[in-house]
C-alpha cells in the first residue's frame, strides 16, 4: 500500500440533491480513513451535469458535511470549471483512434433492445449500444466537442485491444479493499483484506464519454480528476463497483496511475432499498431538523455496515 504520508482520499458528491445517510457513510469513512493514516481528504463537487446541479445543493453539501464534523482541504475542485481537462483527455483517446461521434437517441437504442429477447445490458441495466455509428466516417473529437449536440463513444473493442486486455479480462485489474468480509462490519474505518479484482470493461460496451448536452461524462471526469488530484484511495459505494472496470481501462489508455479502491456497502432504508436523493425524509438536513445529532448519524450508518 502507498506510504502513509502520501495517502489522498476524496469524497465526490454531485450537487443534484441533498446528501442523505448513504453520503454521510461515504464521507465519514473517507474522513476516518484519511485521519487514521495521517492522509489528506479532498472534497470534489461533481457538477458536470449542469442541467441538474444547483448552487443551493452545493451550499447544502458544505453545510451538512461541516455539521457532521468533517473537514476537507480548500480550494474544492468543481468539475464544471475543468471541462478543458476532460477535453484534453478525450483528444488523447481520439488521437489513438478510440472515439467516434454518435447521434443515436437513447430511445432508439431502447426500442431496438425491446424488440429482441436477450439483448445484452450493461451493469446499470441499460441496453448495450449496438455500434450503429461506429463504422461511419470518423470526425475529430475536438470538432465534435466544439460543436456539441452529438455524443462521443469509446470503441470498446479497439480500446480493450490497445489496453492489452485479454478476452477474459486478464491484464487489467485493481486493488480492492472493500471485499464484504466480516472484518468490514462493525467499525467504520477498519482494515479489510486486499484482493485483486480483474476488470471487465467490455461489459459496458461502447460507453458515452462525452454527452450530447455536456462535453464530458462522469467516467472520463472521475478518472482525470482522481489522477490530477493525486488521489491514492477511492472509497465509494458498492453501486460504483462495476464502473471501476471502465475506470481502470481509461487509466491504462491515458497512462494514469491506478488508485486503491474500496467499495463500501450501501445504507438501506427500512424496506431494504437503496436510499435516493429524491426521498426527502432521509436527507441529512431533514434528520437534523428532527433532532438527530452527528453521533446518531454515525451510529446508524456504522450499525448497518
Ligand atoms: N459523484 C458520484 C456520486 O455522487 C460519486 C463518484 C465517485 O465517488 O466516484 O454518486
Amino acid at each position: 500500500m502507498t506510504s502513509k504520508e502520501h495517502r489522498v482520499f476524496r469524497f465526490a458528491p454531485s450537487p443534484n440533491g441533498y446528501l442523505h445517510l448513504g453520503h454521510a457513510y461515504s464521507a465519514l469513512l473517507n474522513f476516518d480513513l484519511a485521519r487514521r493514516c495521517g492522509g489528506r481528504l479532498l472534497l470534489r463537487i461533481e457538477d458536470i451535469d449542469t442541467g441538474r446541479a444547483r448552487p443551493e445543493f452545493e451550499a447544502a453539501i458544505y453545510e451538512d458535511l461541516a455539521w457532521l464534523g468533517l473537514d476537507w482541504e480548500r480550494p474544492v475542485r468543481r468539475q464544471s470549471e475543468h471541462f478543458v481537462d476532460y477535453a484534453r483527455a478525450l483528444e488523447r483517446l481520439d488521437a489513438r483512434g478510440l472515439l467516434y461521434a454518435c447521434d443515436c437517441k437513447r430511445s432508439d437504442i431502447e426500442r431496438l433492445a425491446a424488440g429482441k429477447q436477450g439483448w445484452p445490458r450493461d451493469p446499470d441495466g441499460s441496453p448495450l449500444y449496438p455500434g450503429t455509428c461506429r463504422s461511419k466516417p470518423r470526425r475529430a473529437a475536438r470538432e465534435v466537442l466544439a460543436k456539441g449536440g452529438v455524443a462521443l463513444r469509446l470503441d470498446m473493442r479497439q480500446a480493450s485491444t490497445l489496453a492489452g486486455q485479454g478476452p477474459s479480462g486478464q491484464g487489467l485489474a485493481w486493488r480492492e479493499f472493500g471485499a464484504d468480509s466480516p472484518s468490514t462490519r462493525g467499525s467504520i474505518a477498519d482494515d479489510p483484506q486486499e484482493t485483486m479484482i480483474a476488470a471487465d470493461p467490455a461489459e459496458w460496451g461502447d460507453v458515452v464519454l462525452a454527452r450530447k448536452d455536456t462535453p464530458a461524462s462522469y467516467h472520463i471526469a472521475v478518472v482525470v480528476d482522481d489522477a490530477l488530484q493525486g488521489v491514492t484511495d477511492v472509497v465509494r459505494g458498492k453501486d460504483l463497483f462495476e464502473a471501476t472496470s471502465l475506470h481502470r481501462l481509461l487509466q491504462r489508455l491515458l497512462d494514469l496511475p491506478a488508485p486503491n479502491y474500496r467499495h463500501h456497502g450501501l445504507v438501506l432504508d427500512e424496506k431494504g432499498e437503496k436510499l435516493a436523493k429524491s426521498v426527502a425524509s432521509t436527507a441529512l438536513r431533514a434528520l437534523r431538523a428532527e433532532g438527530w445529532t452527528p453521533a446518531d448519524v454515525r451510529r446508524r450508518v456504522v450499525l448497518q455496515n
